[in-house]
């Protein structure tokens, strides 16, 4: 250890920027007390959607809602549900800006995609976009911070303008399932020059009904977009059993 930082860990201790509890190194963030209440993806899952699928032995099935809805993805990957300390983690990249939470998010996100995807013929990673008014109000888009740090870990190229929003929607969280579908119908465009013949992968942080991650795909389908994969942070426990 350099003598900088043996002098920083003096005047500022490494901690767990959840809980505060101290930690060795600088490198961590979270403690394992708080990492072992981020519940992981469990196997098998839907080749679809990514949820686990329970009591399932067959490592090719899809959940029931996946058997019943045509979703224009060809698959998602989350490797954490959306619940306990995770969603703190989430908050604490989204709200508060803490960008060495966003930095390891990615690292664990590619990780799982690199064991659950065939990333080798991925040719172009996108963000799920903010709306241009949303973006300036936040200050940035959670979900290029991500996507740009997955494609540089898996070493694909990030196309930042190959989404964009055609108009503004309602927060997805105040509606019912059937309403987000149709709250984003038709709300993005794709760009056939950053896409067209290519197997994408899309990013967001969180897949709860898979309707905003559904209609961006739509909009790639119709850019031409050969394959569309979406991996996000985490999705809800209730997006399909
Ligand atoms: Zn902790
Ligand atoms: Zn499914």
């Amino acid at each position: 250890m350099s003598p900088f930082n043996r002098l920083a860990d003096v005047l500022y201790p490494p901690a767990c920027l959840r809980c505060h509890e101290r930690l060795r190194s600088h490198r961590g963030v979270f403690c394992v007390t708080c990492l072992m209440s981020m519940p992981r993806t469990g196997q098998p899952i839907c080749q679809r959607c990514g949820v686990t699928i329970p009591g399932a032995f067959d490592a090719a099935a899809t959940c029931s809602s996946c058997r019943r809805r045509t979703l224009a993805f060809d698959a998602a990957r989350s490797p954490w549900v959306y619940a306990g300390a995770l969603r703190d983690a989430l908050h604490l990249f989204k709200y508060r800006d803490h960008w060495r939470v966003g930095h390891w998010l990615a690292g664990e996100m590619s990780v799982y995609a690199a064991e659950t995807l065939s990333v080798e013929g991925l040719e172009v990673v996108l963000p799920v976009p903010l709306h241009w008014l949303k973006r300036v109000l936040r200050g940035y888009n959670p979900a290029a911070e991500l996507a740009r740090r997955v494609a540089e870990t898996l070493q694909l190229p990030y196309q930042p303008h190959g989404l964009r929003r055609r108009r503004w929607t309602a927060t997805q969280t105040a509606l019912p399932w059937r309403g987000r579908f149709r709250n984003v119908r038709d709300a993005f465009a794709a760009d056939p020059r950053y896409v067209n013949g290519r197997r994408v992968l899309l990013i967001d942080d969180v897949l709860t009904s898979g309707a905003t991650a559904h209609a961006c795909a739509a909009a790639l389908r119709d850019a031409g977009a050969r394959d569309i994969f979406v991996l996000t942070a985490a999705h809800t426990p209730t997006a399909s059993t």
